[in-house]
Order: structure tokens, then sequence, then C-alpha cells
């Protein structure tokens, strides 16, 4: 049975202030702590800073002040990376334009597993299968990935952010591009990682009524982490919120 684990903090955020060019913070004072076994929507209007928090937290950007904590430990000496998946905004994914198949780019995530001069092994291969499996995608395993679906290739990102075993997967606008059927797919895909194999999920999306419907806490970033709320209290307050909070 999946549970949220309240006693213990996957990650941490204290005082973490950022600018691009070393004048205006782009994010200001941010402090969010996320259990293991939950699901955060980060949600905000664009340009809020939600892409940037991310990248923070990722340890991609490094903080003006403040601190990250991922696993209990600082984001600047966390050594085993395969412990965080990332699947960023599509557009941002470059090797979806270069001649691989499906099973090659869920591989490549493996590395972050073996290490890049790790000769992959049967037990490898074997390990990538399932995960295609998992998400629906084994008999697209040797065709092209510039030539499926943008659900399907969305699905392949997954799968290469599944490859390292994580234990949080972040996920940054992952529906861009996706119909509405490809949509409700992939979430009930998230659903079953986070149920299932007990992944804690962290989403970032302008689309704050579907991360309602999906989420189990909602985080509102404006510049700054303006509320947590639940699905509940969003569905409550929604007008309110949708005018003043952000
Ligand atoms: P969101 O993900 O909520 O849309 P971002 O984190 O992408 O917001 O952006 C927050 C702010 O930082 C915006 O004003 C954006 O223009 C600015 N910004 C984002 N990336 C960069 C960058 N690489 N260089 C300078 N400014 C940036």
């Amino acid at each position: 049975m999946h549970e949220v684990d309240h006693t213990k903090n996957i990650i941490e955020v204290n005082g973490v202030s950022f600018s691009y060019d070393g004048r205006v913070d782009v994010l200001k004072d941010v402090s969010l702590s996320v259990h293991r076994g939950d699901f955060i929507g980060l949600v905000g209007s664009n340009g809020s800073g939600k892409t940037t928090l991310l990248k923070l937290i990722l340890g991609i950007l490094v903080p003006k002040t403040g601190s990250i904590r991922l696993f209990g430990e600082d984001i600047a000496i966390l050594r085993d990376r395969s412990r965080i998946g990332y699947v960023p905004q599509k557009a941002s994914s470059f090797y979806l334009n270069f001649p691989v198949s499906v099973r090659e780019a869920v591989l490549m995530g493996r590395f972050g597993k073996r290490g890049l001069f790790h000769r992959m092994k049967s037990e490898d291969r074997l390990f990538v299968d399932d995960v295609l499996a998992r998400v629906n995608m084994a008999s697209f395993a040797d065709r092209l990935v510039g030539e499926l679906s943008g659900g399907q290739q969305q699905r392949v990102l997954i799968a290469r952010a599944l490859a390292c075993e994580p234990e949080i997967l972040f996920l940054d606008e992952p529906t861009t591009g996706v119909d509405q059927s490809g949509e409700n797919e992939f979430y009930e895909l998230l659903r079953s990682l986070n149920r299932k194999l007990d992944i804690t999920l962290v989403l970032v999306s302008h689309d704050i009524d579907r991360m309602a419907r999906e989420a189990m806490h909602l985080v509102c970033v404006d510049q700054t982490v303006k509320c947590y709320l639940s699905p509940e209290e969003y569905f409550a307050r929604r007008g309110e919120i949708n005018e003043k909070t952000l």
C-alpha cells in the first residue's frame, strides 16, 4: 500500500534566492520540503520561477543564498545522481532529433546508474525492456525516437529517466504537445509510478486545475513559495486563488 512518509524529508530547500544576472532575484527566500512518496505539483504562471527552482533542486543551477538537501545530503556533494530522474521540457530534449532507436535512447539513461564506461550487459538490456513494457512502449523498441508522436516520445523520456532507477522523478511541463487521450494515459502512468514503485514525483506545470486533479499537494510559486495547498483546499478556494494568489 502506497503511503507518504511524513517523517522523511526527501527534498529540503531552505531560504534559497537566485538571480541569473546577479541583480534581479528570480527566486527569493524559497523554502520547501517534500516527503518521501509524495506527488507534488509545482504550479504558477509562466515566468514565475518554476523551472529555475527545479534546476536549483537538481543542482544544474547554484543558489545565491540558502541551501538545498536531497536525501539529507547537500546537493553540491550528492554523489549518486542516479537517485534522481529528470524529464526536461520536450523542446530541450536534443536527442529526440538524433537517429537513435527507442531502446538505445533508454539504454543511454542507464549510463547514469552504471557509469559512462560500463559495458552494457544482458541484465541492463533486460532492465530496459522491462522499463519499456512499464511505459507501454515495448512494441516500439526498434523504432526511431524522432518518428514517434509527442505522447510516445514523452513515454520514452520517462523510460529513459526510469532506466537509472530513481527515487525522485522531476518532470517539467511534461504534456506539452501531447493530445488529450495521451495526456490521460500519461497521468495514469505517473500515478502507477508513484503508488506502485513508490517514486516521489515533482511535476512542474502551469495547468493548476489539472495538477489539482493529479497531485497530492500543490506548491504555488511566484518568485517564492506563495502557498501549499491540498487539492481539496484548492478547489474550495479556486476563484480566490486564481485571481489573487497567482
Ligand atoms: P517558469 O518555469 O515558471 O515559466 P522560469 O524559471 O523559466 O519560469 O523563469 C523565471 C524568470 O527567469 C523569467 O523572468 C525568465 O525570463 C527568467 N529566466 C529564465 N531562464 C533564464 C536565463 N537562462 N537567463 C536569464 N533569465 C532567465
